[in-house]
């Protein structure tokens, strides 16, 4: 089955830029040589523009499609996409349980947007079934159509004062949270929309999409925690 790619992704695909900007540059020299290789679940979605900002970040960047890419990487992307045919190929590749034991051992993991939906405890929808790892409630496409996607600066916790230009497409928010949730980010109206729970972090944009690597960054920093 071959799944389009949403109008609003090819434009912003079009806009991303190639080039190391000075601040990026800089932060691949921190990160160059720290032999980190993270994984990037590559089953359907926008798993290239993960692999593409890793590797500006001098990170290596690992295509995740069967149990066996498991092994060896030191943390794990789930991209955005349409969590019901990502849920559906989890379970045709016999991903879903080896990669469900590795995040309940400790694996840092972040999902964005449908990545995000597949991290949840509980959905508002029956459909996907999710992982359901994180004390989180989540809405999927809960600010409607592909019509309704939108961009907006957003303040988050971890990035400091500095806003964060985030992509919404057809996204997900938090409808409510476990009290271990630390809450990253909110929309004006309070809206969730970035979360972290130990060694998992969801966010209901995409970074990616984006010049400003400051996110992947932080998820960089995140496993740098993680492995001291
Ligand atoms: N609406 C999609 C879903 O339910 C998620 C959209 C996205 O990842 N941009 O899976």
């Amino acid at each position: 089955m071959k799944i389009p790619t949403p109008i609003s992704w090819q434009i912003a695909n079009q806009r991303h830029p190639k080039l190391v900007s000075g601040s990026s540059k800089k932060i691949l020299d921190q990160v160059r040589n720290d032999g980190l290789v993270i994984g990037v679940l590559a089953l359907q979605g926008d798993f290239l523009e993960h692999i593409l900002t890793l590797e500006r970040l001098g990170v290596s960047a690992k295509e995740v499609k069967l149990p066996r890419d498991l092994e060896n990487i030191d943390g794990l992307i789930m991209p955005g996409g349409e969590s019901t045919t990502m849920a559906k190929l989890l379970d045709a590749f016999e991903l879903r349980e080896p990669l469900k034991i590795k995040i309940q051992e400790g694996l840092p993991v972040w999902g964005t947007c449908a990545g995000m939906i597949l991290l949840a405890k509980k959905l508002t929808q029956d459909k996907p079934i999710p992982l359901g790892l994180m004390d989180i409630e989540v809405n999927r496409n809960a600010f409607g159509r592909q019509i309704d996607s939108f961009e907006v600066d957003l303040k988050i916790k971890s990035l400091g004062e500095k806003t964060l230009h985030a992509t919404f497409i057809r996204a997900p928010w938090i409808v409510s949270a476990g009290p271990e949730i630390e809450i990253l980010s909110k929309l004006e109206d309070g809206t969730i929309v970035a979360a972290k729970e130990k060694n998992m972090l969801a966010t209901s944009f995409h970074p990616e999409l984006t010049s400003d690597t400051r996110m992947h960054e932080y998820f960089i920093s995140v496993i740098k925690n993680a492995i001291k």
